[in-house]
Protein backbone atom coordinates (compact mmCIF):
# COMPACT_ATOMS: atom_id res chain seq x y z
CA UNK A 1 0.00 0.00 0.00
CA UNK A 2 1.33 3.73 -1.27
CA UNK A 3 2.63 5.56 2.06
CA UNK A 4 0.57 9.24 1.72
CA UNK A 5 1.58 12.10 3.49
CA UNK A 6 -1.27 11.24 5.67
CA UNK A 7 0.95 8.35 6.68
CA UNK A 8 3.84 10.40 7.61
CA UNK A 9 1.30 12.82 9.58
CA UNK A 10 -0.14 10.23 11.42
CA UNK A 11 3.55 8.82 12.62
CA UNK A 12 4.86 11.64 13.65
CA UNK A 13 7.20 12.17 10.43
CA UNK A 14 5.90 15.61 9.23
CA UNK A 15 4.34 17.93 11.25
CA UNK A 16 0.35 18.91 11.21
CA UNK A 17 -1.66 21.76 12.45
CA UNK A 18 -3.93 19.40 14.83
CA UNK A 19 -7.02 20.32 15.92
CA UNK A 20 -8.45 16.90 17.65
CA UNK A 21 -7.28 13.74 18.19
CA UNK A 22 -8.16 10.45 19.65
CA UNK A 23 -7.65 6.65 19.57
CA UNK A 24 -9.84 6.48 16.74
CA UNK A 25 -9.20 9.56 14.23
CA UNK A 26 -7.48 12.55 13.79
CA UNK A 27 -7.74 16.02 12.37
CA UNK A 28 -5.85 18.85 11.08
CA UNK A 29 -5.64 21.74 9.20
CA UNK A 30 -5.86 21.75 5.23
CA UNK A 31 -1.99 23.20 4.14
CA UNK A 32 -4.22 25.15 1.09
CA UNK A 33 -7.29 26.17 2.62
CA UNK A 34 -10.40 26.79 0.52
CA UNK A 35 -12.77 28.22 3.27
CA UNK A 36 -11.90 30.12 6.26
CA UNK A 37 -11.94 26.81 8.26
CA UNK A 38 -10.68 23.87 6.29
CA UNK A 39 -10.13 20.70 8.44
CA UNK A 40 -9.54 17.23 7.45
CA UNK A 41 -10.27 14.10 9.32
CA UNK A 42 -8.52 10.91 9.44
CA UNK A 43 -9.08 7.28 10.63
CA UNK A 44 -6.12 6.18 12.56
CA UNK A 45 -6.71 2.70 11.18
CA UNK A 46 -6.11 3.29 7.13
CA UNK A 47 -8.70 3.42 4.68
CA UNK A 48 -7.77 4.89 0.87
CA UNK A 49 -10.86 5.10 -0.48
CA UNK A 50 -14.33 5.84 0.44
CA UNK A 51 -15.36 2.35 -1.63
CA UNK A 52 -13.42 0.51 0.86
CA UNK A 53 -15.56 1.64 3.81
CA UNK A 54 -18.14 -0.72 2.64
CA UNK A 55 -16.29 -3.67 3.67
CA UNK A 56 -15.38 -2.05 7.11
CA UNK A 57 -17.37 -2.88 10.55
CA UNK A 58 -20.23 -1.05 10.48
CA UNK A 59 -19.14 0.80 14.34
CA UNK A 60 -15.60 1.39 13.08
CA UNK A 61 -17.51 3.71 9.49
CA UNK A 62 -20.31 5.32 12.12
CA UNK A 63 -17.71 6.18 15.00
CA UNK A 64 -15.36 7.99 11.87
CA UNK A 65 -18.64 10.51 10.86
CA UNK A 66 -19.42 11.06 14.62
CA UNK A 67 -15.95 12.08 14.92
CA UNK A 68 -16.24 14.42 12.14
CA UNK A 69 -19.56 15.99 13.32
CA UNK A 70 -18.13 16.52 16.64
CA UNK A 71 -14.50 18.09 15.16
CA UNK A 72 -17.24 20.60 13.11
CA UNK A 73 -18.95 21.60 16.56
CA UNK A 74 -15.85 22.22 18.38
CA UNK A 75 -14.69 24.39 15.63
CA UNK A 76 -17.60 26.29 15.99
CA UNK A 77 -19.01 25.60 12.48
CA UNK A 78 -22.80 24.18 13.87
CA UNK A 79 -24.59 26.97 14.22
CA UNK A 80 -24.26 28.91 10.39
CA UNK A 81 -23.60 25.04 8.61
CA UNK A 82 -20.26 23.98 7.07
CA UNK A 83 -19.82 21.19 4.26
CA UNK A 84 -18.78 17.85 4.25
CA UNK A 85 -16.39 17.11 1.25
CA UNK A 86 -15.33 13.33 0.48
CA UNK A 87 -13.04 13.14 -2.87
CA UNK A 88 -13.08 9.52 -4.22
CA UNK A 89 -10.71 8.79 -7.14
CA UNK A 90 -10.36 10.65 -10.64
CA UNK A 91 -13.47 12.40 -11.12
CA UNK A 92 -13.82 13.33 -7.69
CA UNK A 93 -10.39 14.29 -8.05
CA UNK A 94 -8.94 12.64 -5.03
CA UNK A 95 -5.28 13.50 -4.48
CA UNK A 96 -4.16 11.55 -1.33
CA UNK A 97 -4.87 8.00 -1.36
CA UNK A 98 -6.39 7.71 2.54
CA UNK A 99 -9.45 8.72 2.75
CA UNK A 100 -10.38 11.67 4.51
CA UNK A 101 -13.19 14.16 5.39
CA UNK A 102 -12.75 18.26 4.31
CA UNK A 103 -14.83 20.04 6.83
CA UNK A 104 -15.04 23.65 5.08
CA UNK A 105 -16.78 26.45 6.59
CA UNK A 106 -16.87 30.32 7.69
CA UNK A 107 -18.12 31.07 4.49
CA UNK A 108 -21.16 30.58 2.30
CA UNK A 109 -20.44 27.86 -0.31
CA UNK A 110 -22.08 27.94 -3.51
CA UNK A 111 -23.99 25.11 -5.39
CA UNK A 112 -23.24 23.04 -7.54
CA UNK A 113 -19.70 22.23 -6.66
CA UNK A 114 -17.04 22.27 -9.26
P1 LIG B 1 -8.07 15.54 -1.83
O1 LIG B 1 -7.84 16.32 -3.08
O2 LIG B 1 -9.51 15.37 -1.48
O3 LIG B 1 -7.33 14.23 -1.85
O4 LIG B 1 -7.50 16.42 -0.65
C1 LIG B 1 -6.20 16.37 -0.19
C2 LIG B 1 -5.99 17.61 0.65
O5 LIG B 1 -4.82 17.42 1.43
C3 LIG B 1 -5.81 18.89 -0.15
O6 LIG B 1 -6.82 19.82 0.21
C4 LIG B 1 -4.41 19.36 0.26
O7 LIG B 1 -4.33 20.76 0.37
C5 LIG B 1 -4.22 18.68 1.60
N1 LIG B 1 -2.85 18.46 2.01
C6 LIG B 1 -1.84 17.96 1.26
N2 LIG B 1 -0.72 17.86 2.01
C7 LIG B 1 -1.03 18.30 3.24
C8 LIG B 1 -0.30 18.46 4.47
N3 LIG B 1 1.01 18.13 4.56
N4 LIG B 1 -0.95 18.96 5.54
C9 LIG B 1 -2.25 19.29 5.46
N5 LIG B 1 -2.99 19.16 4.36
C10 LIG B 1 -2.40 18.68 3.25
Amino acid sequence: MEETIFDKILAGDIPADKVFEDDHVLAFRDVNPRAPVHVLVIPKKKVVTFTELKDRETEEVGLFFQRVAEVAEQLGLDEEGYRIVMNKGKHGQQTVHYIHAHILGGRQMSWPPG
